[in-house]
């Protein structure tokens, strides 16, 4: 006869997900246009790339390439709060999120993508619990379990397309939860928190002997995320749970860098490229810099699966990247 006692060991892996995870990131300052004035003794006269005609005088220098200013404000990106072009200081995301400095620290930012909620994204709502949405995050955000599911299904099997790892037939919890509750159960200090995967396997005693049970694996995951995020989000924890059954004692910068590679890798391949330009210049040692360091390490790799297959004896990221 079999005896079973739990003797109530718990391995739990509270793992969230740093990557915009708190609204005070500011996105990149860059990209400022320059007014140069020509120097007259470069022999040669330099035409402007837009008009192709010869510059006398100041020039505009944006992008290595040089403009007449009137030819540089046809063509200069234009500020996504009052849609006027950019000459001076700007504060930019990716490619396609321009602002003036002074109109980007003027307008609320969005908990959910950190871009201003003004302008292009349609402005703020305000959640119950205490979350700012622009109107575009807010306009897909996921608030029932049932679609949740859905966008669950996608995230496995983007993991399983795109890196190799199907964790379709693994059992997996999934719930939603509101703030209040993630940074509670998660116990982890962030402003908010979007998603952390537990782990919990029990030991089991059988004929006298402790035999390791199965692994018990929830996902849970913020409330009213917008419809990408929450892939993404998916994403980087089910990426922990292949950890868990693979490489569970991995430092913070290789477990949570290579789970954010696997976020910004499906975030990538479905064009979503705010989200993962969020990811990229995320200042947090642990998860940006990991991202950096992982993604750099990789680099010198041939291929992802040998990448997958070295990744099981890693403990840390060298120290040299
Ligand atoms: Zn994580
Ligand atoms: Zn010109
Ligand atoms: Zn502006
Ligand atoms: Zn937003």
């Amino acid at each position: 006869m079999r005896t079973l006692r739990e003797l109530g060991v718990l391995f739990a892996l509270l793992l969230p997900l740093g990557a915009c995870q708190s609204s005070d990131k500011v996105p990149d300052k860059g990209k400022r246009p320059e007014l140069k004035s020509s120097n007259p003794t470069v022999r040669g006269r330099r035409p402007c790339v837009h008009c192709h005609q010869n510059i006398d005088g100041s020039y505009v220098v944006y992008n290595k390439k040089q403009f007449h200013k009137e030819c540089y404000l046809r063509v200069a990106p234009r500020c996504g709060i009052c849609q006027r072009s950019i000459f001076g200081s700007a504060t930019t995301l990716g490619e396609r999120y321009n602002y003036h400095t002074p109109c980007f620290s003027r307008s609320p930012r969005c908990d959910a993508c950190s871009l201003p909620t003004e302008g292009s994204r349609g402005g703020v709502t305000k959640l119950s619990d205490g979350r700012k949405h622009c109107g575009e995050c807010q306009g897909t955000a996921i608030n029932t379990l049932n679609d949740a599911r859905s966008l669950f299904s996608t995230a496995l099997l983007e993991l399983h397309r795109n890196l190799d790892i199907d964790l379709r037939s693994v059992p997996i919890e999934l719930k939603l939860a509101d703030r209040a509750s993630m940074s509670k159960l998660a116990d982890f200090k962030a402003p908010i928190v979007k998603g952390f995967t537990v782990a919990e396997r029990k030991d089991v005693k059988i004929g006298g002997r402790f035999y390791q049970g199965p692994w018990k694996i929830t996902i849970w995951v913020l409330k009213s995320l917008p419809r990408e995020a929450v892939i993404g989000v998916m994403v980087h924890e089910l990426f922990h749970v292949w950890q868990v059954q693979n490489c569970p004692t991995q430092s913070p910068p290789l477990r949570e860098g290579s789970a954010n590679y696997a976020q910004w890798r499906v975030l990538k391949k479905r064009q979503q490229m705010l989200w993962a330009a969020l990811i990229e210049m995320d200042p947090d040692p642990v998860y940006g810099g990991g991202f950096r360091r992982f993604q750099s390490w990789l680099q010198k790799d041939e291929a992802w699966g040998a990448a997958l297959a070295k990744l099981r004896q890693m403990k840390d990221l060298p120290a040299s990247n």
